[in-house]
């Protein structure tokens, strides 16, 4: 029993003395027997890098608005980081060969696109960069130009006709054209996510590591098929599509991919873009969170749902997740709403610590949620979720996003992995 707390002590100290070693300094190459989790910041949306404790690496959305907005037609004038001089998608290949230098050529065994919106994959809407197969890059097809990728995973694989076929849509007759081109001249697969599976991305690199650093990742989600927590059970969340208008089909948000990451004791959760607070008049089914929150318990590290927009994060979810640490991927004046920060930090809904990490607010968003920013851990930079190897506890790091150095600009914990 001594020895336990001696032990807990020592973790602490060594935690305490190694960060502030670390702070001004390039961020330590990953090792054996760690899971680093990279949301890396572009200002441009999601982005992000998992290293599992063998080496497999995962990317999971590739987000690239390219300063333009296909839905609406007009310039959003939001600033990429670090510069304008690249394209996000370049930026994030960058990052992705600088975190995987410990490997001679990286690779990405797995990505994952949540859903067909440009800032998951990026849009190919006034690019002209184009790569060998004459697709344009932006994007997942961006970061694939640079980074070979072993296996892709997305909602629509392989008619791409859920809830309807995407022939208008240029981003995903781009995509598919570079999933087509990678598949017959780089040996890339493409797969359907897999709702309910706990075996779809799986160590790869040194899978015998898997007893002594035992990692599972579950598809929580994916179309509205929603695992149960019964085996590999799903239950559709959506009406049979035959029973509603074409107006009424599930919106792409809603049909995001989520997941969660088991480490040990540690627990990770991503839900791409979906949402929990239906907009006045719309179905009870549009509430895909609160089912989602029936079937989970507490995680340690929640990336947030639909970059924190008003509609995402209700009480629902936030009393089953009840997160310690909270990840805001904001690229937009809206991200996070002051109401979804007013709920994270609720005692009321949870009573425990909570810290929370913004990766790009933009001036707009700190007017609109200023009284709360005082209360963040950041408002802008790479974060970076470091696991101590078997799970047992985490670090936060942020990294400088104005260059290449990847400078560690702060670091938080070391925080105790919950369950
Ligand atoms: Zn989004």
């Amino acid at each position: 029993m001594q020895l336990a707390r001696l032990s807990v002590y020592l973790i602490f100290f060594v935690g305490f003395s190694t960060q502030a070693q670390w702070v001004g300094k390039p961020l330590p190459v990953w090792h054996t027997g760690q899971l680093d989790i990279h949301h890396i910041n572009t200002g441009q949306g999601n982005a992000t890098l998992m290293v599992l404790p063998d080496g497999t690496t995962l990317l999971a959305d590739a987000g690239a608005i390219n300063s333009h907005d296909w839905r609406t037609n007009k310039p959003r004038n939001i600033p990429v980081k670090p510069g304008n001089d690249r394209q996000a998608g370049e930026w994030i290949a960058r990052y992705v060969r600088n975190a995987l230098r410990f490997q001679g050529n990286p690779i990405l065994d797995y990505a994952i696109i949540t859903h067909f919106h440009d800032d998951h994959m990026g849009t190919p809407a006034h690019v002209t960069k184009r790569g060998k197969g004459g697709y344009v890059l932006a994007g997942i097809t961006e970061v694939g130009e640079y980074i070979p990728i072993r296996k892709i995973l997305d909602r629509g694989w392989p008619d791409y006709s859920y809830p309807r076929p995407f022939d208008n849509d240029s981003m995903v007759i781009n995509y598919r054209r570079f999933l087509n081109w990678q598949v017959q001249h780089k040996g890339l697969i493409a797969e359907r996510f897999a709702s309910g599976l706990k075996n779809q991305i799986t160590f790869v690199k040194q899978p015998d590591l898997h007893r002594k650093y035992p990692v599972d990742i579950r598809n929580l989600m994916v179309n509205g098929a929603m695992w149960t927590g019964d085996g590999d059970k799903t239950r559709l969340l959506f009406p049979d599509l035959k029973t509603l208008q074409a107006t009424e089909y599930p919106n792409e948000n809603m049909c995001s991919i989520a997941f969660q990451l088991r480490y040990g004791k540690f627990t990770y959760f991503s839900g791409g873009d979906i949402q929990g607070v239906l907009q006045f008049g719309s179905p009870a089914w549009h509430d895909v969170e609160t089912p989602m929150a029936s079937v989970l318990g507490p995680v340690d590290v929640q990336l947030l749902d639909h970059h924190g927009y008003a509609d995402s994060e209700n009480g629902a979810l936030l009393a089953s997740l009840q997160p310690r640490v909270f990840v805001i991927p904001a690229w937009a004046s809206s991200h996070p709403a002051p109401d979804v920060l007013g709920r994270l930090f609720s005692e009321e809904i949870y009573s425990d610590k909570r810290d929370v990490f913004a990766t790009n607010l933009l001036p707009e968003a700190k007017t609109a949620i200023h009284d709360f920013l005082p209360r963040l851990k950041s408002q802008s930079g790479h974060v970076i979720i470091r696991v101590e190897p078997g799970g047992k506890s985490y670090r936060v790091i942020v990294l400088d996003d104005n260059d290449e150095t990847y400078t560690v600009k702060a670091i938080y914990g070391p925080y105790k992995s919950k369950s």
